[in-house]
């Protein structure tokens, strides 16, 4: 700074002499001035070259405010080398861990579009990289659930298993996690090894309920042939033949529920596209439930909303339903009520059962719906229950994109409510017109 002001006040000075030695005082300081603009342009330009090339060009070496420019500019070009070779070295030992991992990762834009693949994508989903960078993740993996992934505004709590498209042995469990802004992390894990013995597991179970169902139909048609005999038989053996009767047909209940259970499970992820009269089954379902009330008397109001059908299975939609309410009327005392609902709103459709009955645990609602899971042990058995029913209320919903919402006061009652979305929803007359 100081070598810029000295030089500036030489320029004067020497504008000054010889201006006055010449008598055009003015002239000379306008020639200095015009000098000075020119030296100084030239110096920018010689800083300007040396910012744009500094390999061609040696930096401008007059000491003053240009060096110190330089000697800064120098600073933060090497603070910024040093820092964009630290994230080099970061995003290589990203890639190289997600290179290293045996799921397969793909970075989504904010179209679906492939930013980033890791290999496992190629060898799982059959997606390259780079050579499908740009590419919508849809157009290269076509299964409509990766589709439905993709647009469904709950992906982050959901996975959806696919068979790879390169591999139809290979199992593949798909999820979709938001990172950055607008951008997504697209998941795939191989789960051919638990699909399989899933698989392994529910084919036991639907061949051993298969196999138990002969025997069962034969013992039970004995029994009930002895039961009409029953003025022959002796009197001690009569509450004996009602017990084995109960037994019987607990049991053939249970083969019924784990065959369905075992069918919905292996059925086809797609969902089923049948309307259904969903006023018009609940007042079957109704009359049933008053029939199997009998003396206990259990009080009932049905409301349901004419206009609102659903698009599903009707017969895989009565057993949800109707297990519901079956559930409402076992475990509520004589004489309580019971509120079956079907109304919809800007959410979908619900259809909801509401009693005051025994109510169930806080501790047991996160696990009420898994297979043969009761709240208590006791209580389940004692009304002829299978421990099946939410479990089958449960897969229902699901291949129906529905969801079941249970809220449960022990001592006070239960709310159990299926959530259908707008999108499985149809009206009265477009029911009836399709
Ligand atoms: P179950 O055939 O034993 O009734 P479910 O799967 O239908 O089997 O139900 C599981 C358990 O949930 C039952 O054993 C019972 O303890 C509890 N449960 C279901 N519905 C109700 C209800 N409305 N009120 C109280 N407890 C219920």
């Amino acid at each position: 700074m100081q070598a810029d002001l000295r030089r500036a006040t030489a320029f004067l000075v020497l504008a000054l002499l010889s201006g006055l030695a010449s008598g055009q005082l003015l002239a000379g300081l306008l020639i200095a001035a015009a000098g000075y603009a020119a030296w100084s342009h030239w110096r920018l330009r010689q800083l300007l070259d040396w910012l744009r090339d500094r390999k061609a060009h040696p930096a401008p070496d007059v000491p003053g405010v240009f060096e110190a420019i330089c000697s800064e500019i120098d600073f933060l070009r090497t603070r910024h080398r040093r820092r964009k070779r630290r994230l080099a070295t970061l995003l290589k030992q990203f890639e190289d861990a997600t290179s290293a991992l045996p799921d397969a990762t793909v970075m989504l834009g904010p179209e679906g579009e492939i930013r980033w693949a890791n290999v496992a994508a190629q060898d799982q989903l059959g997606i390259r990289w780079p050579d499908d960078r740009r590419q919508r993740l849809t157009n290269l993996l076509r299964h409509p659930d990766v589709a439905a992934l993709l647009e469904s505004e709950t992906a982050a709590d959901t996975s959806v298993d696919i068979p790879s498209p390169i591999d139809p042995g290979l199992r593949l469990s798909l999820r979709l996690a938001p990172c950055a802004e607008d951008m997504r992390l697209f998941l795939a894990r191989d789960v051919t090894r638990m699909h399989r013995m899933g698989q392994m597991r529910s084919d036991f179970l639907a061949n051993v309920s298969h196999e138990l169902r002969t025997p069962l139909t034969v013992v039970s048609g004995y029994l009930q042939t002895l039961r009409a005999q029953e003025r022959q038989c002796p009197e001690a053996w009569k509450p004996v033949l009602s017990q084995m009767q109960a037994q019987t047909d607990r049991m053939t209940s249970m083969i019924r529920d784990l065959l369905l259970v075992s069918r919905l499970e292996n059925e086809p992820s797609t969902l089923p596209g049948e309307r259904v009269c969903v006023p018009e089954m609940l007042r079957r379902i109704h009359g049933e439930a008053q029939t199997l009330s009998g003396d206990r008397r259990h009080l009932f109001a049905l409301e349901a909303d004419p206009t609102l059908h659903l698009l599903g299975s009707e017969s895989e939609l009565y057993s949800a339903f109707s297990n519901l309410v079956t559930n409402a009327v076992q475990y509520t005392p004589p004489r309580g009520f019971i509120r079956i609902r079907w109304y919809g709103d800007g959410a979908g459709a619900h259809f909801a059962v509401e009693d005051n009955g025994i109510g169930i645990p806080d501790l047991h609602l996160p696990r009420i719906t898994e297979r043969f899971y009761r709240a208590e042990a006791g209580r389940s058995r004692h009304s002829g229950g299978t421990g099946l029913g939410l479990s089958i209320v449960k897969h229902v919903l699901h291949r129906h994109a529905a969801t079941l919402h249970i809220e449960s006061v022990i001592g006070k009652g239960s709310l159990f409510r299926c959530d259908f979305p707008p999108g499985r929803v149809v009206g009265a007359e477009q029911a009836e017109s399709a």
